[in-house]
């Protein structure tokens, strides 16, 4: 398995968007992580699978990039998968504490994966705990649905994670 964990300063990015609608609520910046092993089938970003593709992007330039931009309510984390690189998405984070901005991020990986999973080394606890709704699963091309919100397939869950880590269940947030 694969964790950038010797370049904390920087995320290997396969793109960032600056300003998004489709990403989850009002105007968000979206970071496309590179690289993810999940292959479902169907995926709409193949090009962010290869982790010897994409390129690093120090943390602290894309704190300037959102810091320039007073209309956004959130940030988002897309991928590619980036629980791989939960250590350096933390970090981004806490360096936007001060900004009132919510995190969405999304994942191949089960809520219960992650959850059961979770150690020192691969910072997945760290990650959730600044993660305020999680879109979570496999991209499902049999569950595919253009008109659900935010998501690609049914099999997918929009989760509250502040709620679901304080009463130790899974707790789905309403937009
Ligand atoms: S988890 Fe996302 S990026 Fe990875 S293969 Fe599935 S749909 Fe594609």
């Amino acid at each position: 398995m694969f964790y950038c964990n010797e370049t904390q300063d920087k995320i290997k990015v396969a793109g960032i968007v600056e300003e998004s609608i489709v990403d989850g609520p009002g105007i968000r910046f979206v970071v496309f992580t590179q690289g993810c092993f999940h292959n479902c089938l169907g995926c709409h970003n193949p090009q962010t699978h290869n982790v010897n593709l994409g390129k690093y992007e120090p943390i602290e330039k894309i704190v300037e990039k959102i810091d320039e931009n007073p209309l956004l309510k959130g940030v988002t984390f897309s991928g590619g998968e980036p629980f791989l690189q939960a250590k350096q998405l933390s970090k981004l984070v806490d360096e936007l504490k001060n900004k009132k901005l919510d995190i969405i991020t999304y994942t191949g990986y089960n809520y219960e994966d992650l959850l059961e999973k979770a150690n020192e080394d691969n910072g997945f606890l760290e990650l959730l705990k600044r993660t305020d709704i999680l879109i979570d699963g496999k991209f499902d091309i049999n569950k595919k649905d253009e008109n659900l919100l935010f998501r690609g397939s049914s099999n997918q869950r929009v989760i509250d994670v502040k709620k679901s880590l304080k009463c130790g269940n899974l707790i789905e947030y309403k937009f």
